[in-house]
């Protein structure tokens, strides 16, 4: 068995970590070694080497020295004899309240149908997402490493972990833009969940890119010849295979039949500017014939979770057909870590996540999933967070897809698919909600209750004599804060109860 230790967690930084970083990760290893001594896993080594795998993931993120000293102590305070006033006394309030919140996320009552688990665990992942999200992200890495040595649990265990890592963990993980954790709990889950259909795809993806390979490989040698051409630089070229669980669901759609998934096989370009990205793409399909229809620009319009990338999928070479991804580092690097990807700026600049997350979004520049966050903080405060309606209604927003819409101004706002215009303005302000009259997309007069479309450019019409919101809204609202807004006046006026 091979041990790791505190030289393993240093070595995982993506950059040199600073000696102050340094000690505090070493003191909080030797409380960790200390504390778990003589414990073990289910797998028969040291316990301490759970704690230890967990700070090297969150090393690999790129998180700062405070949250990987809570990942070694996040078991102390539960499983040993050293209290959390211990933690902080020893390492202040600041990792011990990270500590105290992954503690907390761990103690889920086994209680009821699997439904009210499931509602509970979500919505404690959701209200510490609120609090601080660095307590979800130790989490997703304690629920990585887990997944990893999943096999030493009885099997109703096994089965128990992985449905709650499927449906609770990885969706997470994508909405906070987590790509490759997302991933990697996904394909740990599926080979518990589903162990015939996880080999059949994976040896089906093994045995085509395989064959694939050769062409991915060709595309990338004339393509950056191409850019030298052109005088694009190129950072990096690589190539990649989808997940097994992303290529499975694909599969589903097109009966199981892999010759229809074309983006099996992707060549990635990632180079400095944005700018770039599109000189690229015309290269591109100067070079190869695009498949019509399978451009898609998410540098203009992201993804909902924050994931920028261009996507064609073209005739390469031999007229085989391959997807390209391109995009720039910064693109990359916050498709693969997500929300973590923004700890090595504000971390670096000595800012809180806090500020981050508040920062207020310039104009015409993607809010990404920071808004969302935003917004669960905003509707936390202002209704109370014990209030159940607000977490019912918060579950159903939550993984419902999103869409883009526009202010006049070019502001983005997330919205719920098949939102509408009253969503759209109280997702703006309350005021503007309780005082709106009529809505116009890109000009045009629509109805209130109208399904926005992504991209669209929504314009809010408001009166002063509009006393406050219509008690109808409630019927076609999507959203949890429109309701919330409308319900709250409606109860002032003493319309409703
Ligand atoms: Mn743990």
């Amino acid at each position: 068995m091979n041990n790791l230790t505190l030289q393993d967690i240093l070595n995982a930084f993506r950059t040199p970590p600073s000696d102050e970083r340094k000690k505090v990760i070493s003191r909080a290893y030797e409380l960790a070694v200390k504390a778990h001594e003589g414990q073990k896993r289910r797998s028969g080594e040291d316990y301490v080497q759970h704690p230890i795998a967990v700070a090297i993931i969150l090393a690999g993120l790129g998180m700062g020295g405070k949250t990987i000293s809570a990942g070694l102590l996040h078991d102390v305070p539960e499983d040993t004899p050293i209290p959390l006033a211990e933690v902080e006394k020893q390492f202040g309030k600041e990792i011990a309240s990270l500590v105290d919140g992954v503690t907390k996320l761990g103690k889920i009552k086994l209680r009821g149908s699997h439904e009210e688990y499931y509602l509970e665990n979500l919505r404690k992942m959701l209200l510490a997402m609120a609090t601080d999200i660095r307590v979800v992200i130790i989490k997703l890495a304690d629920r990585l490493h887990n997944m990893r040595t999943l096999e030493h649990n009885p099997p109703d265990k096994q089965i128990r972990i992985a449905r709650e890592t499927m449906e609770v963990f990885a969706p997470i993980a994508n909405r906070l833009g987590m790509g490759e954790m997302k991933s990697q709990l996904q394909d740990l889950s599926f080979k518990y969940l589903d162990q015939e259909n996880f080999e059949l795809v994976k040896d089906l993806e093994e045995k085509h890119y395989k064959e694939k390979e050769k062409y991915v490989l060709q595309a990338i040698k004339e393509l950056e010849t191409e850019m030298k051409k052109a005088g694009v630089a190129v950072l990096e070229t690589s190539g990649r295979a989808k997940s097994v669980y992303s290529l499975f669901l694909k599969m589903k759609k097109h009966d199981m039949d892999i010759n229809r998934v074309y983006d099996l096989a992707a060549v990635r370009i990632i180079v400095s500017e944005v700018a770039d990205c599109y000189e690229t793409l015309g290269i591109v399909h100067k070079k190869y014939r695009p498949m019509i229809g399978r451009i898609k620009d998410y540098v203009s319009l992201p993804k909902p979770n924050g994931y920028q990338s261009i996507h064609t999928t073209v005739f390469g070479p031999d007229g085989r057909i391959i997807e390209v991804q391109i995009r720039t580092k910064k693109m990359h690097s916050e498709a693969e870590f997500g929300i973590a990807a923004h700890w090595i700026y504000s971390e670096s600049k000595k800012k809180k996540w806090k500020d981050y997350i508040f920062r207020t979004a310039q104009k015409s520049e993607p809010v990404k999933e920071i808004e969302w966050v935003k917004q669960l903080r905003e509707w936390q405060t202002e209704i109370g967070r014990d209030d159940e309606e607000f977490i019912e209604s918060l579950n159903i927003d939550f993984f419902k897809n999103h869409i883009f819409a526009f202010t006049p101004l070019g502001d983005i706002i997330d919205l719920p698919e098949e939102a509408t215009p009253i969503d759209f303005a109280y997702a703006i302000h309350g005021e503007i909600g309780n005082h709106a009259v009529g809505a116009k997309i890109n000009n045009k007069m629509v109805s209130l209750d109208h399904h926005i479309k992504n991209g669209e450019v929504v314009d809010i019409l408001t009166s002063k004599d509009r006393k406050g919101p219509n008690q109808d809204w409630l019927k076609f609202v999507k959203t949890s804060a429109a309701k919330s807004h409308i319900k709250r006046e409606l109860r002032k006026e003493g319309l409703i109860k």
